[in-house]
């Protein structure tokens, strides 16, 4: 066995790949960017190699500061984990040339998969059934949308190099193809550096199933059973569980049988999944599945798979690398039970998900049977702009599906996320909606159910507030009386806080982003605090930080301040038409001009950001004021982007 590996990655899947390697006793080699001095894949390893800046491109990203920590450190493998370089030919490659083990299949593997129309060609040659559709090289617009004609809505526009869901579109109608194929092409050129497309029949009622698949350098493969990751937003995982709801034990060897082929046709060796789409239409059924594309590596989903099998997938992958056969033949391989997966993100589903970055200044998980907890942060940490804000992955096994959905969602609710907004609140209402308990879902469950899920924009919590206000008015007492000295302050020492009979005080607070009052009634020496009319919540956590108090109440986080009342607010000087940036980012394009007269709804701008594409409309009719970002430049967060001037009041 090896002695030592250079895990080429970060975050969560750095720490639990060098848990294994630490228990097979090898030395663990990490590489980290500027960003990750302090991060806990650098603190868990037994030594770290600087790489470069944070952005990725410029450290994660560049093969040849890998391979030199590799041979500086005489690493004997390197372990890629997911994304990053995983599934980089190139670099499997330049780990060969220089005589280190790449911990994953060989290039011409990698490669037969990595573009989703070759993939889908070879799948065709093996028998593998693949979702009907153009895989071809031609790519004119006039001749896609011709193809997508005759294919027949809805059709699905898809990025040959895609990957994350991007460079993806649905299209539902022949007059929204132009559209919907420039924004995947444009998404694509920018994610991956190459726009062609595919494009393929949407499968309605779709479920998406997958095979964990292993394979060995001796001509051995056989599957792990499968995967259901149907829930999803985006195209993007969010809950994942092994096995399917309603697979039987027929169809498993079906789809694991056409799985098993198409690792074999690929010349696979190692860990890889076998992505099927799956008609869900009244129930999974033979013949009812098609290939979408294989992913070459670990997913970030293997847990479940390992909790119902007892197996430690990244073992397997460091044997099977070091030349060993298959420790199991397919009918030894275990299936005990039910796991659920959920994905812990620092984002915010009451703004359209937005990634949430800032410093993590409570995080905590509870811990218990069944239940295991994989991160690669903890609290004090930044989650910055530079990578995919995941903070976790919670992963409950029990011996039923019931019981583990029970068991996630009570985990979610008792772990703390406090600074960055996180979804937890959102995926322990998925774990619990009765639909998806039933085993009534597909792929579009969430859009379906955003409201009920509490996503998009909520009612402030006035019950947080108040329990929030508390919290400031007991515990801010003295750096608020610096900065609230110009009105009646409650905590003034002279304000007579002794005096007997009742007193009313109005605290001005700020609490998302909306002024309130709190109210202080001080009685007989003690003070009720409420916020219109609402008294402190009892099931609600606070943390105080230097400027504003953190309430969290059944995931939710509400920050709340004092508010400073000699401040201007530039928002209602500008009559709500100011346009800021949601998020730190790049000004993609520009969609209207200086004194373009423009209509509430209209899209005014588009930002990059984490690979993402977000638009901006207008919030009322007017005319542009000012344009204040220009084309190709970063935008912080917050800043001013444009102004729109009301048209009522014909500007200013
Ligand atoms: P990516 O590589 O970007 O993740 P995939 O090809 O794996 O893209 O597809 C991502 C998701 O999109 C799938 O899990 C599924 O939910 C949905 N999807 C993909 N192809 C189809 C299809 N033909 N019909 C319906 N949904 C699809």
């Amino acid at each position: 066995m090896f002695k030592s590996v250079l895990i080429a990655n970060r975050g969560e899947i750095a720490c639990r790949i060098m848990r294994t390697a630490k228990r097979m006793g090898m030395r663990t080699i990490a590489v980290y960017s500027q960003a990750d001095a302090n991060a806990l894949h650098v603190k868990l390893a037994d030594e770290a190699h600087l790489i470069g800046p944070a952005p990725a491109a410029q450290s994660y990203l560049v093969i040849d500061k890998i391979i030199t920590a590799a041979k500086a450190s005489k690493a004997e493998c390197i372990h890629p984990g997911y994304g990053f370089l995983s599934e980089n030919t190139t670099f499997a490659k330049a780990c060969a040339d220089n005589g280190i083990v790449f911990v994953g299949p060989p290039p011409s593997a990698i490669e037969a998969m990595g573009l989703k129309d070759r993939a889908k060609a070879l799948m065709e040659k093996a028998g593998v059934p693949v979702v009907p559709g153009y895989h071809g090289d031609k790519q004119d617009a006039a001749f896609l949308k011709r193809k997508a004609y005759e294919i027949g809505y809805p059709v699905l526009i898809k990025a040959v190099a895609g990957g994350g869901g991007k460079g993806m579109r649905r299209v539902d109608k022949h007059a929204d193809f132009d559209d919907a194929l420039e924004g995947a092409m444009r998404e694509a050129q920018n994610s991956f550096g190459d726009a062609r497309v595919l494009i393929e029949k949407y499968v309605t009622a779709p479920r998406h199933i997958e095979m964990q698949v292993f394979a060995d350098s001796h001509g051995n493969a056989i599957h792990l059973n499968e995967r259901d990751c149907s829930l999803q937003r985006r195209h993007q995982k969010v809950i994942e569980e092994a096995p399917a709801p309603g697979m039987s034990a027929a169809l498993r060897a079906e789809m694991g049988a056409a799985a098993v082929a198409a690792a074999k046709a690929a010349g696979y060796v190692g860990a890889g999944t076998i992505e099927f789409i799956a008609d869900g239409a009244g129930g999974l059924k033979s013949g009812g599945f098609w290939f979408m594309e294989m992913n070459t590596r670990l997913q970030v989903e293997h847990p479940v798979t390992e909790a119902i099998t007892g197996l430690d997938l990244v073992e397997w992958q460091f044997r099977i690398a070091d030349g060993e056969k298959l420790p199991l033949a397919q009918a030894e391989v275990p299936l005990d039970g039910h796991a659920v997966e959920a994905r812990l993100y620092a984002e915010d589903p009451e703004r359209s998900f937005l990634p949430s970055t800032g410093k993590l200044i409570a995080l905590e998980f509870p811990r218990g049977e069944g239940l295991r907890v994989d991160t690669g942060v903890e609290a004090g940490d930044e989650v910055t702009p530079f990578y995919d804000p995941m903070i976790a992955k919670l992963i409950a096994h029990a011996s039923s599906r019931e019981a583990a959905l029970d068991r996630l969602a009570d985990a979610l609710e008792a772990t703390t996320v406090i600074g960055p907004r996180s979804n937890a609140g959102f995926l322990s209402r998925l774990c619990r909606a009765p639909d998806f308990r039933a085993g009534a879902f597909d792929t579009g469950f969430i859009d379906a159910h955003l409201a009920d899920l509490g996503a998009g924009p909520q009612p402030l919590d006035h019950e947080a507030i108040a329990f929030g206000a508390q919290a400031l008015i007991e515990r801010e007492r003295e750096l608020l009386s610096e900065r609230t000295a110009s009105y009646d302050s409650p905590w003034d020492a002279d304000d007579g806080f002794q005096l007997s009979g009742t007193r009313r005080l109005i605290v001005p607070i700020v609490a998302e982003g909306h002024k309130l009052n709190a109210e202080v009634v001080y009685e007989a020496g003690e003070a009720k605090v409420s916020v219109e009319g609402a008294a402190p919540a009892a099931d609600a956590t606070a943390i105080a930080t230097d400027d504003a108090v953190f309430v969290l109440r059944h995931g939710r986080q509400t920050r709340l301040a004092a508010r400073d009342l000699s401040l201007s607010e530039d928002s209602e000087a500008s009559g709500g038409g100011l346009i800021r940036a949601p998020m730190h980012g790049k000004v993609l394009a520009l969609l209207v001009e200086q004194g373009a007269s423009v209509a509430r709804g209209q899209r005014l701008a588009i930002i990059e950001a984490m690979k993402m594409e977000h638009t901006l409309t207008a919030s009322i009719d007017g005319t542009v004021a000012e344009i204040a970002a220009s084309v190709g430049a970063q935008i912080a967060e917050g800043a001013k982007v444009m102004v729109i001037t009301g048209s009522a009041n014909g500007g200013e």
